[in-house]
């Protein structure tokens, strides 16, 4: 009886594991996408795998002395379109798979809003919130330099994700310029402004975000004043997609962080949040709402679910409970296959990861024409370009899931993989 009960549940664990491993989301996705273009199959095989994957081992030398080993991740899954671009991040639980499936949405991703750029990511295994600016910058320099042959600005152009931020593409962009003997800007986006950076960037994730948000509201005949919304993760994505919509007149009723979240009826005061964050460095004893359990805000009754943070957050054990009417991913493959077949069930509108969050790299790809350039826009002309491309790409989405009887997520795969499919067969293969 033990032994059966044992196996039973390593079979569910197993299963669960399966289910939260993202690149077997994103194969799954891409599997199901495929077959319904009824993908050419030596397109099928190109595009299902990446094009190139690096691993580096590299020393940094820490504060006290002792020399530490990371291991740093590039993987290119594309450039069929144009540049491979995609971020990079640091974090404890950084894998290859991981990284992978994180390049391969932004292959998607980059094809959804129609911007010429393949898909890349990068990653390194570390924890930042137990160092110093010091080793991050040498960790950044490090990575950087072993990654010297592999980025460039017409080749594989990084940018901020998890836990990196504008000072750590300043590093990047330094020592790659120091290598090149010159200032190359536009090998990396999401720089502070007065290195090359484009106005704008920091918040144009957040920003699509908000924009998705009333997209759908209008293709669901709602209103912005009858939303409650719940945001999970107030880091870059989460913060400023949850200041816009309280601008629009949104209620921001729940925030979810990995520290505790918060909770008012009524509506939490977005920017008096920010302030009180960058005070103590958290949201928690935020006197303008009440503590509230952040697993259990993901199941609150609300009219919008945004998850702005990580992976796996909507799976199989709590789709079935989101009461959410829509869901917009603010962060990349925060829902499982498993989820997303409960979701569609239950009739939850869903703005898919793929589509919800590319204003980032819209941005970024504003970013490195203007550093191509030289010449810098103003924010309202950022703000004002990114705004009409969301828009367009997001009726491009709903227009094709229509007209295919798919849902979002699946009518953006299919619109993205037919683009780069299309540029793979017109430039042929290279023998
Ligand atoms: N890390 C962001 C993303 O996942 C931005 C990537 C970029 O701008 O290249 O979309």
């Amino acid at each position: 009886m033990a032994v059966s009960i044992d196996l039973e549940q390593a079979a569910a664990e197993a299963a669960l594991d399966k289910e939260m491993n993202p690149w077997e989301a994103q194969a799954a996705r891409f599997e199901f996408a495929a077959k319904k273009l009824d993908l050419d199959a030596g397109i099928w095989k190109v595009l299902s795998q990446p094009n190139r994957e690096i691993i580096v081992h590299f020393p940094v030398m820490m504060d006290d002395g002792r020399i530490e080993v990371f291991t740093g991740y590039r993987v290119q899954h594309s450039m069929a379109r144009g540049p491979a671009k995609g971020g990079i991040r640091y974090a404890p639980d950084v894998s290859l798979d991981e990284v992978r499936a994180l390049a391969s949405w932004m292959t998607w991703k980059c094809a959804v809003v129609n911007i010429p750029f393949g898909g890349a990511k990068g990653g390194v295994i570390c924890d930042p919130k137990k160092m110093s600016q010091g080793e991050l910058e040498r960790l950044t320099r490090r990575y950087t330099a072993e990654m010297i042959d592999v980025f460039g600005p017409e080749k594989d152009v990084p940018a901020p994700d998890v836990n990196t931020n504008e000072q750590t593409m300043a590093w990047i962009m330094d020592t790659y310029s120091m290598h090149m003997r010159q200032t190359v800007t536009s090998v990396v986006t999401g720089k502070p402004i007065n290195i090359g950076g484009s106005r704008g960037r920091t918040a144009a994730t957040g920003r699509g975000v908000s924009v998705a948000c009333d997209q759908a509201l209008q293709y669901l005949g709602m209103k912005p004043a009858d939303c409650r919304v719940v945001v999970q993760g107030f880091g870059n994505v989460g913060s400023n997609a949850a200041l816009l919509l309280r601008e629009k007149g949104y209620k921001v009723i729940g925030i979810a962080e990995w520290d505790g979240g918060l909770y008012n009826a009524d509506g939490i005061n977005i920017p008096m949040l920010v302030e009180h964050r960058k005070k103590t460095g958290s949201i928690r004893n935020f006197s303008g709402a009440s503590e509230a359990n952040s697993e259990e805000l993901l199941t609150a009754e609300c009219e919008i679910l945004i998850p702005a943070a990580h992976e796996n957050v909507i799976t199989s054990r709590n789709a079935g409970a989101v009461k959410a009417r829509i869901l917009v991913e603010g962060a990349n493959g925060p829902t499982t296959p498993a989820a997303d077949s409960i979701l569609e069930q239950n009739g939850v509108f869903v703005v898919p990861d793929i589509l919800a969050n590319a204003g980032g790299v819209t941005a970024s790809y504003f970013e490195w024409v203007q550093d191509r350039m030289g010449y810098f826009w103003t924010e309202d002309e950022v703000n004002d370009r990114l705004d009409r491309l969301m828009i367009q790409s997001f009726q491009d989405v709903v227009r094709y899931a229509e007209s295919h009887g798919v849902n979002n997520r699946i009518a953006a795969y299919m619109l993205a993989i037919d683009r780069v499919a299309y540029t793979t067969k017109q430039r042929g293969i290279y023998a």
